[in-house]
């Protein structure tokens, strides 16, 4: 797809933007040194550490995980199997969220993308568009996936519930559970070679556990092989802007991703 001036003008805009509010300068700097200070380490504090406290011993990197294994192409049939279940889920009234939408959202990208993002549901603007990730949250996701050496259509992004819950509510239960066999096998189908979790429905669907999203993003999961990684969702940082460390956070958690990926 050719993109016009104006649109990688706004694209690398974007990236510099998220990249100065995450301080990336700090993100960048060389591991082993004083903790917090001007060399601070790639790996950034522990999820549940202040600033400035070390966080060495409690954090794996990408360099503890072992190498990726190389992906066998996507096959056709594989392919069109995605197509008839993005079809399916646009007519699909498997649980009462279909009454409420206006579009389902099976989710946009790369079909054969080496990274996949995950976030909850649909909201208005995905609800009124069709599309995943489209509203101010989705303008901040996108954002990150530029500044992580990405093209959007290179990465697949998807949510745990096609269909917009009333109000922006959780998804139910139920809902979840009616829904995430679609996604299940989309992940089947794509053999994403990393995911990204945005927020605590989906780590807690991937990576159940009683913490917090602050002790457990950063830390790399598995799900069948694949690693995951759990951070905040967009519209968390969105809800307090003010705070950058959020965004340092954020954007230490997509280093490591992008290291494991070799994007760095
Ligand atoms: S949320 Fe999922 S299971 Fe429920 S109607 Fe929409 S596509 Fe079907």
């Amino acid at each position: 797809m050719k993109r016009s001036a104006a649109d990688i003008w706004e694209s690398l805009k974007g990236q510099v933007d998220f990249l100065t509010e995450a301080g990336a300068g700090f993100a960048l700097r060389r591991p082993g040194s004083v903790p917090g200070g001007p060399t601070a380490g790639i790996d950034g504090p522990a999820p549940d550490q202040r600033p400035g406290q070390d966080s060495q011993a409690r954090m794996p990197g990408p360099a503890s995980l072992p190498p990726l294994p190389e992906r066998a192409p996507q096959t056709d049939a594989e392919r069109q199997d995605l197509e008839e279940l993005e079809a399916q889920v646009l007519s699909c009234r498997l649980c009462p969220l279909h009454r409420l939408r206006t579009n389902a959202v099976p989710g946009e990208g790369d079909r054969a993308a080496e990274l996949m993002f995950i976030g909850e549901a649909p909201g208005r603007d995905e609800d009124a568009q069709g599309r995943p990730f489209v509203g101010r949250a989705g303008q901040l996701l996108r954002k990150i996936i530029a500044a992580m050496k990405f093209r959007e259509d290179e990465v697949y992004i998807t949510n745990i519930v096609k269909c917009r819950p009333p109000d922006n509510r959780v998804p139910h239960r139920e809902e979840s559970e009616a829904c995430v066999p679609y996604l299940l096998r989309q992940i089947e189908l794509i053999r994403p070679r990393v995911i990204v979790l945005l927020g605590k429905t989906p780590t807690d669907r991937f990576l159940p556990s009683r913490q917090g999203m602050t002790a457990r993003r950063g830390n790399f999961g598995e799900y069948c092989g694949i690693p995951v990684m759990p951070t905040f969702h967009p519209s968390y940082l969105i809800r307090n802007e003010g705070n950058r460390e959020l965004k340092r956070m954020v954007w230490e958690d997509m280093q490591k991703v992008m290291a494991l990926l070799g994007r760095k």
